[in-house]
């Protein structure tokens, strides 16, 4: 077969599409003026922020004043929370809740604010890696201040149940935020009808440029200053905006919501083949629940295999996949997601992510399906562990209960 070049990496960041860039491409060239100056070219900019902000509320069933720009889905994150815990926290409310498999943007911020006196309970997400309104309702306490648990994992792409966690936060009257980064585009969302205070998103993840992103706060919650300065984003985040970014994301949010259904009718066969036939590799599982899964995920452990080894050979012939997040990526550390499963080291180390867009095409599919046996079989043949898990099978017991069986 011809070798092709497939990205299957969108999890990690995407393509801007040629919408986002023509929508964007005038504020980068003639219309060039800041949105703070008085003339029409800078009230030009200034309505065109307000008509992405518009647009953008619409999609998610909020106000548009309910919606702040940000550099991404890191910042949103970390707004969100330490705004949190800066205001609750001084009340005696020191308690957060959160899951353990949550990108590091709110892992990181919560341990931080561990070593700042606050308490942070990491709720377990079992096997199928999802966790349940019912585990929130238990973990809440008369001092927590915040529940933030993401909306879709990026690694292994499962959905956790938003609205009936808001839900849970709502009746005990905690405070909400989601981490929707790999959710928006891919499962419809309506901030109000999920009982959602709070959501980060980021623009890159879903075709429009690396840098900018938001954060919604629902009206009546406090939000402290970022950055001081300006008046922009009602005095919250000072410095001038960026124009283009903005209009572009405001172009990918319309894009991506606008058809969600047709972008999962597309996309779910593909995906579901890619699982089917990978799978058919002895000594595999599937990573994260099967059903309540974004699109486009397809996470795999191949036992007796080294991660980095499987993404370096299918660079060779041309597959951009990766082996969990792309932030880690570089560190031998095991994905923290994939050990919150309860993966022994030896299995989180051979797993490999492709997160396909709605431009893979059934040919590509067929490439990946192709390529992947032969360099799994490659590699297995110089691995070590492989030689121990085919001649001393008793001994891998521990192991073997997490793949499927050895074929002899
Ligand atoms: C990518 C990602 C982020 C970080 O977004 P940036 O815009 O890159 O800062 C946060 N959370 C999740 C779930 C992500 O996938």
């Amino acid at each position: 077969m011809e070798k092709r070049f497939i990205y299957a990496d969108n999890a990690a960041t995407t393509n801007i599409t040629k919408n986002v860039l023509d929508a964007m491409m005038p504020y980068l060239t003639e219309h060039y003026g800041n949105p703070s100056s008085i003339y029409k070219m800078g009230r030009d900019a200034q309505k065109a922020i307000e008509d992405a902000r518009a647009q953008i509320a619409e999609c998610f069933g909020c106000q548009a004043k309910e919606i702040y720009f940000t550099s991404g889905g890191s910042e949103a994150d970390n707004w969100a929370i330490k705004s949190t815990a800066l205001r609750l926290g001084a009340k005696g409310k020191k308690h957060i809740i959160t899951t353990e498999f949550e990108h590091h943007a709110v892992l990181h911020t919560c341990a931080d604010l561990e070593k700042q006196g606050f308490e942070v309970t990491y709720l377990p997400v079992g096997e199928k890696g999802l966790v349940t309104a019912e585990q929130v309702e238990k973990a809440i306490r008369e001092d927590t201040a915040l529940v933030t648990i993401m909306y879709a994992n990026n690694e292994i792409g499962t959905i956790q149940p938003i609205k009936e966690i808001g839900a849970v936060c709502r009746e005990k009257k905690v405070l909400f935020h989601t981490d929707a980064v790999q959710a928006v585009g891919n499962v419809p969302i309506n901030v109000k009808e999920q009982n959602i205070d709070m959501m980060s998103l980021s623009g890159h993840k879903l075709h429009a440029q690396k840098g900018i992103g938001l954060l919604y706060v629902k009206t009546g919650v406090a939000l402290n200053n970022l950055i001081h300065g300006g008046a922009q984003e009602r005095s919250r985040r000072a410095g001038t905006e960026n124009v283009a970014a903005i209009v572009g994301l405001a172009e990918a949010v319309k894009t991506a919501c606008a058809d969600i259904e047709g972008k999962i009718a597309r996309i779910t066969p593909k995906r579901d083949r890619l699982i089917d036939e990978i799978l058919k590799i002895e000594c595999t599982r599937l990573n994260g629940d099967r059903e309540s899964r974004l699109a486009g995920n397809v996470n795999i452990s191949f036992l007796g295999i080294e991660g980095e080894s499987l993404l370096l050979l299918l660079d060779m012939n041309g597959i951009c996949a990766s082996s969990g997040s792309a932030c880690t990526s570089g560190s031998l550390d095991p994905s923290h997601v994939l050990l919150s499963l309860g993966l022994p080291h030896e299995i989180a180390h051979g797993s490999m992510r492709l997160s396909i867009s709605d431009d893979i095409t059934d040919e590509d599919v067929d490439y990946i399906i192709e390529v992947i046996p032969k360099i799994v079989e490659r590699i297995r043949s110089m691995s070590p562990l492989w030689e121990d898990v085919v001649e001393r099978q008793p001994e891998m017991e521990k192991l073997m209960k997490f793949v499927s069986p050895l074929k002899v």
